[in-house]
């Protein structure tokens, strides 16, 4: 579903709240609570009431759009606009599109991020597969044909990518072994990689013994074939036009939340209506102002 189609659709809120109904529960209304699928309606109210437990809930009840002053309406859009837009979107932005604060903007896109967590059980990468790592927020100079340029190194990102598939990232204080196989351990699935090419840094020598372990020499040849990490760095160009272009200032402490944001855009991307699967997991990870703000 496109912008247009969404605010077509959810042009007051009682639509919007039906139209999150929908997305939440697609089979039909369950209690938050205990889970009973035998629910009444308090219409009058705009809420739900289980007959079990006779708990009464709303539709944002336990989401990421609860407890809020901002109307359900502007919460969607913002959602929307965030899973269509593949180089993200600033605050900036949304404040202008939606007509909220800048604040209010960019509290509104972590809650989202928040949703767009990746499950540990979500991170089981397999088959063949790339690692490299990447630096962000420092300054580069002197990039051009022929000149490497020096960077003033910032957060290092680990990342992970299957050929072809999906992809897990982490920032991380520095690519020693102990990081990277901390990393590889929590991101794919044991006894399951057919082999993981890296570049030729130190630090991945630590995968000769744990994984079919295939170093790319990138002087001596670019692409070799098969052998080549060509994936992992197309999600690192992705990432940073992204933080360079919307974001501008990503500072250490909020990335985790932003590699969120691209890697659930990168997974779902060839997903038919990733708006739908964004709302209903929307139930998840749920965080207060006060856990941004600091
Ligand atoms: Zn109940």
């Amino acid at each position: 579903m496109n912008l247009i189609e969404l605010v077509t659709q959810i042009d007051s809120e009682e639509k919007a709240r039906k139209f999150l109904e929908k997305m939440r529960w697609p089979k039909g209304i369950v209690c938050p609570r205990c889970g009973h699928p035998h629910i009444s309606r308090l219409e009058a109210y705009h809420k739900f009431e289980c007959a079990k437990c006779e708990y009464q809930f709303s539709v944002t009840a336990g989401t990421i759009f609860h407890g809020t002053r901002v109307a359900l309406r502007k919460w969607l859009i913002v959602v929307s606009l965030m899973v269509e837009s593949k180089k993200g979107i600033s605050a900036k932005q949304i404040e202008r599109t939606i007509g909220v604060s800048y604040p209010t903007a960019w509290y509104m896109m972590h809650r989202v991020r928040s949703a767009m967590k990746t499950d540990g059980n979500e991170a089981s990468l397999f088959g063949i597969l790339e690692m490299d790592e990447t630096y962000v927020g420092g300054k580069e100079r002197g990039i051009g044909p022929g000149r490497p340029g020096k960077r003033s190194k910032n957060t290092a990102i680990l990342g992970i990518i299957e050929r072809n598939g999906r992809v897990q990232c982490r920032a991380v204080q520095n690519v020693g072994m102990r990081e990277i196989m901390d990393f590889a351990t929590s991101a794919v699935r044991h006894g399951a990689v057919d082999v993981i090419y890296t570049d030729q840094m130190a630090s991945y020598r630590i995968f000769d013994s744990v994984y079919p372990h295939k170093p790319v020499n990138h002087v001596v040849s670019f692409v070799d074939g098969d052998i080549h990490t060509n994936g992992i760095e197309g999600f690192w160009s992705l990432l940073k036009r992204g933080i360079n272009g919307a974001f501008h200032h990503v500072s250490a402490e909020h990335l985790p939340r932003y590699l969120d944001e691209f890697m659930w855009r990168f997974n779902h991307r060839r997903g038919s209506d990733s708006l739908s699967i964004l709302l209903h997991g929307c139930e998840r990870h749920h965080i207060a102002y006060s856990e941004l703000a600091s």
